[in-house]
């Protein structure tokens, strides 16, 4: 059993640097690649994922697999968790030809490229061939991987275990019977303040100044952490030791940065205080999607969005910033930032208006793996939902169907994850309120407790833990969506005093 566990390791840590140069060239493509780059990297993500394919399906790596599985009562609890991953990722990836799997890695790559373009000029037909290459993959893989259920639902599996359409149906229903009353009323009302100071032109070496300023109040180790500068901001992690966050910097909305920072923060936090036993493991990254999303999520809403964040933050922003912020209040500038208002666009949506963009690309993908919508009739649908909802003119592709790189990358049940991260984070506010003076603590900038807190309950078990497992550990409950309609209602009443 010893040599089954020491060679099934050494495999691991093959695995994990193939997964790593990959993760590399990744990040690198999406920062500083030129675009001419993009055909050799697109040959040598096909010679890394045939690696890859053949590392993850190898015999040998199944028998040992196996091995310990049947003796999972003898083996340490890492080891085992770690070959139930692995069983379960095998699986997954055996089932899948393997010139299928090295062709869609090809597809992918062409239709990030095509997507790139096609939002920058609105062309979405140029988009559209690959999007319906990745759809057919997509629906293609879910029947590969169970062929008896919705494909959609095999598909919101493999970004959280256990989660079903049905479950989502009931969870948005909730929502719009809830907040859709509350977004009516917001618009009713109206501007509660003058919010123009947004706008003002903070210049862009002073903005990076102030994501510093950020990553200090976050508690984030910069050893372990740099920002990146990228059209769509995302988050990257290697391990615990190498974590990239990104962000897009605009002259004349500064906000916008710096809720990116706060939001790709978030995600670096769980990176960066996953346990050091399960580091370099397939173990040592967040859980799920949705888990993820809870903790970029908690930090740029419930935490930065909150009066307390920003009575604290707003002097160091006066400081590096334009006149303009120099006589905004902290109670002004609250409000400001979180004016809600029904937009076009998810990444820049306020808290009480978020969930339904995601809500609306959640009915689309849906009927797109579905089979019911059309590739070429998606920008019509995306537009009508956006009319029903947010009651907003959708004037282009660009800020339309275009806008968000996901689908551009095959994740379809991606989207999900972002509504349901935001709910979960809501429901963590309400136990940690009750161990901890949370808003003492962001009153003085003192984020420490906090990040222990959620390292003590989340961070520390990386993938060790299941999502449902972490929700009952971070909750001390199953999830319920009602914490998050109370947490947006009594926030939005007050902001607006509705
Ligand atoms: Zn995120």
């Amino acid at each position: 059993m010893e040599e089954t566990i020491r060679k099934f390791k050494e495999h691991l840590a093959k695995m994990e640097a193939y997964s790593h140069a990959f993760g590399v060239l990744n990040y690198d493509s999406e920062t500083v690649m030129p675009k001419g780059g993009s055909e050799h990297l697109g040959m040598t993500y096909a010679v890394l994922s045939e690696e890859m394919y053949k590392l993850t399906t190898s015999p040998d790596l199944k028998a040992w697999v196996k091995e310990i599985l049947a003796h999972r009562d003898q083996v340490d609890y890492i080891t085992r968790r770690e070959a139930e991953e692995l069983f379960e990722d095998m699986e997954r990836m055996e089932k899948i030809p393997m010139a299928e799997y090295v062709e869609y890695q090809v597809v992918q790559n062409a239709a990030s490229n095509a997507w790139h373009t096609a939002k920058v000029t609105n062309d979405f037909a140029l988009f559209a061939p690959h999007l319906e290459k990745l759809v057919g993959y997509a629906r293609k893989f879910a029947g590969y991987w169970n062929g008896e259920k919705a494909p959609y639902d095999v598909l919101l599996d493999t970004y959280e275990k256990g989660l079903t359409m049905a479950t989502l149906d009931e969870f948005f229903a909730l929502l719009r019977k809830e907040l859709l009353p509350v977004v009516e009323a917001v618009v009713q009302k109206g501007p509660v303040v003058d919010d123009s100071f947004l706008r003002a032109r903070f210049p862009l070496p002073k903005q990076r100044k102030l994501s510093d300023r950020l990553m200090a109040v976050l508690t984030i180790d910069r050893d372990h952490c740099n920002i990146g500068e990228v059209e769509h901001p995302f988050t990257t992690n290697f391990s615990k030791d190498d974590v990239r966050i990104t962000t897009h910097y605009h002259e004349r909305s500064f906000a916008s940065s710096m809720y990116s920072v706060i939001h790709e923060g978030g995600h670096a936090l769980y990176e960066l205080n996953v346990g050091d036993d399960i580091k370099y493991s397939p173990l040592g990254g967040g859980a799920s999607m949705s888990i993820h999303e809870s903790q970029s999520r908690f930090y740029e809403n419930i935490i930065g969005r909150s009066e307390a964040f920003l009575t604290y933050i707003l002097p160091d922003i006066q400081k590096l910033g334009p006149k303009a912020l120099k006589d905004v209040t902290p109670h002004d500038f609250y409000l400001a930032v979180n004016k809600s208002e029904p937009s076009l666009i998810r990444t820049e949506a306020d808290e009480l208006t978020y969930s339904f963009h995601v809500m609306i690309r959640y009915e689309l993908e849906k009927q797109l793996i579905g089979g019911t919508l059309a590739v070429k009739d998606l920008p019509a649908a995306w537009n009508r939902l956006y009319k029903e909802y947010l009651g907003v003119d959708v004037p282009n592709d660009t800020q339309g169907v275009l806008q968000d790189s996901h689908w551009s990358g095959g994740s379809f049940g991606y989207f999900p994850s972002y509504a349901l991260g935001s709910a979960y984070g809501a429901q963590m506010l309400k136990v940690m309120e009750r161990d901890l003076p949370v808003w003492e603590l962001v009153a003085k900038g003192d984020l420490k407790p906090i990040v222990a807190w959620l390292t003590e309950r989340i961070y520390q078990y990386g993938r060790l833990l299941k999502p449902n497992e972490l929700i009952l550990k971070a909750c001390e409950a199953p999830f319920d969506p009602r914490y998050y309609v109370d947490y947006l209602k009594d926030k939005y009443t007050r902001v607006y005093g509705l």
